[in-house]
């Protein structure tokens, strides 16, 4: 039997020698039946096909790489795993591939979907890398969160921005305005589009909105902060403003939406307005959510804000909005996949 088995190998080094196959594992084999196979490779040529692919994740994360494995299923019915020998295609022009190597843009959202071609010789294979840029993944050991310029990056009371961070992106908004100060009157660029295409689109159905406070600098935050604790104490300033480096308006992409209607103020009337109505119906199509939802304070850390929109991309705003979930929920959700 023994014998046999060598017997059986030699013919399959000889095999591979003349074919010029660079296959290495075959040698392997001892059985009659893998020997047998060998032989009819070329005839069938069909029976080959690629039945894994190693390194695939869940979901994956913006600016991570991947690496891969296939396995090919042989027409002698032999598995083996190849780390060379193949290439990728896909669609997006964002992605970069190196060797085995798939390596995801910095910028990657979560939810965005890439759908990626594995090609090894005459076989081929798709599949999907769906991004989630998970809360437990973004944030440092003092609570600072690693992903600050992302349109995704999720900031609450346990998840501040670096207290540096500055947008590098930020305009004046285009739309009407209620207040003079220059600097909360910018959001980064991506999210000034939306509200320009959000407000245009509000009139159309004769909804008038105007936009009272975007961006804020670690400095207006702190000054705020600091002048509510100063006239209310503490606790109060707590619950109804954000600690310097926790306010979303720090990242350009949130901003303060009232109307005529509330007299141009912040407040809790502006989500029964018309005005507020539209708001929370339509501000998805534009990219943003409506972020602290009534009720959900012990989740977001503050009470129903109907006037504070944030930026997130219309597949993700969307997605969340459908979801019916707080961001934090959402995210929490992809954590649990
Ligand atoms: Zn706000």
């Amino acid at each position: 039997m023994r014998k046999n088995t060598i017997g059986i190998s030699i013919i399959i080094a000889a095999i591979l020698i003349l074919s010029g196959c660079e296959t290495v594992n075959v040698t392997e084999s001892t059985s009659k039946t893998d020997a047998t196979a060998v032989t009819t490779e070329t005839d069938n040529p069909g029976e080959r096909k690629i039945v894994d692919i190693d390194g695939l994740p869940v979901s994956v994360m913006a600016g991570e790489e991947i690496f891969i494995r296939v396995q090919i299923l042989d027409a002698n019915n032999h598995t083996q795993w190849h780390e060379t020998g193949f290439e990728f295609n896909s669609e997006s022009d964002d992605l970069t591939f190196e060797s085995n190597v798939i390596r995801l843009p910095e910028n990657s959202l979560t939810d965005d979907i890439y759908h990626v071609k594995i090609v090894f010789e005459d076989m081929e294979e798709e599949f999907i890398l769906s991004v989630a840029n998970l809360l437990s993944q973004t944030i440092d050991e003092k609570g600072v969160i690693t992903n600050p310029s992302t349109y995704d990056a999720v900031i609450n009371k346990a998840r501040s921005l670096p207290s540096d961070y500055v947008p590098d992106d930020l305009v004046t908004v285009e739309v009407p305005t209620c207040l003079p100060n220059p600097e909360i009157r910018q959001m980064r660029r991506i999210a000034s589009e939306a509200l320009s295409e959000m407000f245009e689109d509000a009139l159309q159905d004769d909804v008038e909105l105007v936009a009272r406070s975007g961006y804020r600098s670690h400095a207006t935050q702190t000054s705020l902060y600091n002048g509510y604790v100063s006239k209310y104490g503490q606790e109060y300033a707590d619950k109804y403003s954000a600690r310097p480096g926790t306010s979303e308006h720090q990242t350009g992409l949130a901003m303060d939406i009232t109307a005529q209607s509330v007299n141009l103020q912040l407040d809790d009337n502006f989500g029964k307005t018309k005005e507020g109505q539209w708001l929370a119906q339509n501000a998805y199509r534009f990219g943003f959510i409506i972020r602290y939802p009534e009720g959900m304070e012990n989740v977001t850390g503050y009470f129903y804000e109907p006037w504070h929109v944030r930026y997130l991309g219309v597949n993700l705003a969307t997605n969340v909005y459908n979801s019916g979930l707080t961001l934090e929920e959402y995210f929490l959700s992809l954590e649990n996949n």
